[in-house]
C-alpha cells in the first residue's frame, strides 16, 4: 500500500500508486479547468504533489503548457534570481562489479580500459581542475568493493580537500557513488562531503530488476532505499536522479516525486539537488536500444514541471546535454551545470584518445569551463562557485528555511558575485573578465539589504587586492 511515511521501497514507491496518478494524469491532460486550478496552486510557491504535477506534465494544451513554462520561469527567478552554480565531475575509478546494461563500466565489458587513480594522479587531476577555476567537484566511481572500496573514496576525499595550488582550493566535494551502508555514509559526513548524489536509474521495479541483472546494485530495495540510510547516517544533502530513456518518463517523474515526499515526510528535508540525466552513447552502449528515450521539447517540459513542483529543490544538469538544450533548460528549472568537464579517469590531465575509451559517456558540450562563464554571463546569468552555505553549516532544513524565507537575495548573491571574482581575477581570458566585471556592477544593485552590499563592495575590493574566500 502507499505510504510515504513507510521506510519500504515498495511502500513508498508504490506502483499501484503511480499506475493510478498515470491514469488520472491521461484522464485530465484536456481538462482545462483541473489544469488551471493546477497551476493556481502552484503560485503559491509550495509545490505540488505527484498527482497534480503529474496532470501538468501530461497537459496536451498549449496555452496551458506555455503557463506552465512561464510560471517555471518565474519560480525559478525567485528562488535562484541569475545564479548558475558551476562544478564539475571528477572520475576516481571507473572498476565495477555490476550489470548495468546501459552503463559502460559494466563488469563483462572488457573492452574498456580499467583506471584508477592513485593519490598522486588525484592530485594532478585536481590541480588542472582548480587551474581552470572549478572549487566544486562531484566525485564518480564504478562500484567494487576490493578496486574502489569506501576507505579509497574517503583518502580521496582527503586528498582533494588538502591541495592547495595557486589561488585555487576545492571547497565542496560532492559524492556520486553506489548505495551503501549507514556506516558508510556516517564515513563520509566526518570526511566532509557536501551533497551524496545517488540517481535511482528507474523506479520502475521490475524494469529495474532487468537493466540491473548482477551485481549489488541488483537489488531495487537496497538502492531506493539508500537516501534514508544516508539521512541515518547525518548527510543532509542528497541528490536525487533518474536516467531518462530507460522507463517511460511519466513513471519516472511521478517516481521521483514520490521519493521527495517520502524524505520530505521522514526527515523533515526533501532532495539538495534533482539530476536529470539522459541516456547517451557509450563504449559498448548504443542509447537507441533503449526504447524510452524522450526528445528535447518532453525532456524541457520535465524540467519545467519538477521546477514547478518542488521550488526549492535545486535541479542538476551535465554535459550530457547540448549547449542548445542547456541554455533552454536554465529557463525553467535549471541552477547548476557543470563546465570543461571529462567524463574519463584521468581526462583533465590527459585527455584519451580514441581506442583508450574509459569514459562513461559521450560529452556533448565541449566547451572550456572560461566559455561556458562567458556564455552564461552574457545570457544575463551569474556563473558561481560558491560553496558558501556548506561551510556554514547551512544545510539540509538550515538551507530550505533560507530559501523560504527569501533571503537567497541578500546571502546567495553577494556571495556568487565575489566568487566570480576570484574566477575573473585568477581564472578568466580578458574577453571573459571584461563581461565579468561589468555584469557585478551591475547585478551588485540586486542585493536588496544596503548593508551587505557595501560589505560586499569592500570585499570585492580586498579579493582585487590579493584576498580570498570571503562569505555571507
Ligand atoms: N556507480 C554509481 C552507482 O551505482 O550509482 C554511480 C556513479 S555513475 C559514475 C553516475 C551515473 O551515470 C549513473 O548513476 C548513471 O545514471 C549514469 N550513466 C551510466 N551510463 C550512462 C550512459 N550511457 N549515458 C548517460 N548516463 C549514464
Amino acid at each position: 500500500m502507499y505510504d510515504k511515511f513507510s521506510m519500504v521501497a515498495d511502500d513508498f514507491i508504490n506502483d499501484d500508486e503511480i499506475k493510478a496518478t498515470l491514469k488520472y494524469a491521461d484522464e485530465n491532460k484536456h481538462n482545462a479547468s483541473l489544469i488551471k486550478e493546477i497551476i493556481e496552486e502552484a503560485k503559491n510557491r509550495k509545490g505540488l504533489d505527484h498527482r497534480k504535477a503529474s496532470v501538468l506534465l501530461a497537459c496536451d494544451i498549449p496555452e496551458l503548457n506555455q503557463e506552465i513554462y512561464e510560471l517555471a520561469g518565474e519560480i525559478k527567478k525567485d528562488f535562484y534570481g541569475d545564479r548558475i552554480v558551476m562544478f564539475a565531475p571528477l572520475y576516481l575509478s571507473n572498476y565495477c562489479v555490476n550489470g548495468c546494461v546501459y552503463c559502460p563500466y559494466h563488469a563483462k565489458n572488457k573492452h574498456i580500459a580499467r583506471k584508477k587513480l592513485t593519490q598522486e594522479e588525484i592530485v594532478k587531476e585536481v590541480t588542472a581542475l582548480q587551474d581552470m577555476g572549478h572549487k566544486r567537484l562531484a566525485l564518480e566511481t564504478g562500484e567494487d568493493p576490493t578496486n574502489c572500496p569506501i576507505e579509497y573514496v574517503l583518502e580521496s576525499i582527503k586528498t582533494i580537500y588538502s591541495i592547495k595550488h595557486k589561488n585555487g582550493a576545492i571547497r565542496r566535494v560532492n559524492v556520486n557513488i553506489a548505495a551503501t551502508t549507514v556506516e558508510n555514509y556516517r564515513k563520509l559526513k566526518e570526511a566532509g562531503i557536501g551533497t551524496y548524489i545517488l540517481f535511482q536509474e528507474t523506479y520502475h521495479k521490475e524494469s529495474y530488476l532487468k537493466l540491473h541483472p548482477t551485481g549489488p546494485k541488483h537489488d531495487y530495495n537496497y538502492h531506493t532505499e539508500a537516501m534514508d540510510r544516508a539521512m541515518e547516517g547525518g548527510i543532509d544533502d542528497v541528490g536525487c536522479g533518474v536516467l531518462f530513456g530507460l522507463e517511460l518518463y511519466r513513471y519516472e517523474f511521478a517516481g521521483l516525486l514520490m521519493h521527495a515526499e517520502h524524505l520530505e515526510a521522514v526527515h523533515g528535508v526533501g532532495p539538495h539537488t534533482i539530476s536529470v540525466p539522459r541516456i547517451k552513447h557509450a563504449d559498448d552502449i548504443d542509447p537507441t536500444a533503449f526504447d524510452n528515450g524522450i526528445d528535447d521539447e518532453t525532456f524541457l517540459k520535465i524540467i519545467a514541471c519538477i521546477r514547478v513542483a518542488v521550488p526549492y529543490t535545486g535541479m542538476i544538469i551535465s554535459t550530457r546535454e547540448t549547449k542548445k538544450v542547456r541554455g533552454e533548460a536554465l529557463k525553467y528549472g535549471i541552477s547548476q551545470i557543470s563546465g570543461g568537464s571529462r567524463t574519463s579517469v584521468g581526462g583533465y590531465v590527459e585527455p584519451e584518445n580514441e581506442d583508450e575509451n574509459s569514459a562513461q559517456f559521450d560529452v556533448s558540450d565541449n566547451r572550456t569551463l572560461d566559455e561556458v562563464v562567458k556564455w552564461l554571463m552574457e545570457l544575463g546569468y551569474v556563473p558561481s562557485f560558491c560553496t558558501a552555505c556548506y561551510r556554514e553549516g547551512r544545510t539540509g532544513d538550515r538551507f530550505m528555511s533560507l530559501c523560504k524565507a527569501g533571503q537567497i537575495h541578500n546571502c546567495c548573491l553577494p556571495n556568487a558575485l565575489m566568487t566570480l571574482k576570484e574566477y575573473l581575477i585568477d581564472y578568466a581570458s580578458p574577453e571573459t573578465r571584461k563581461i565579468g566585471e561589468a555584469l557585478i556592477e551591475k547585478q551588485l544593485l540586486n542585493i536588496p539589504n544596503e548593508k551587505t552590499r557595501s560589505v560586499a563592495e569592500k570585499h570585492l575590493a580586498e579579493i582585487e587586492e590579493g584576498k580570498r574566500d570571503f562569505r555571507f
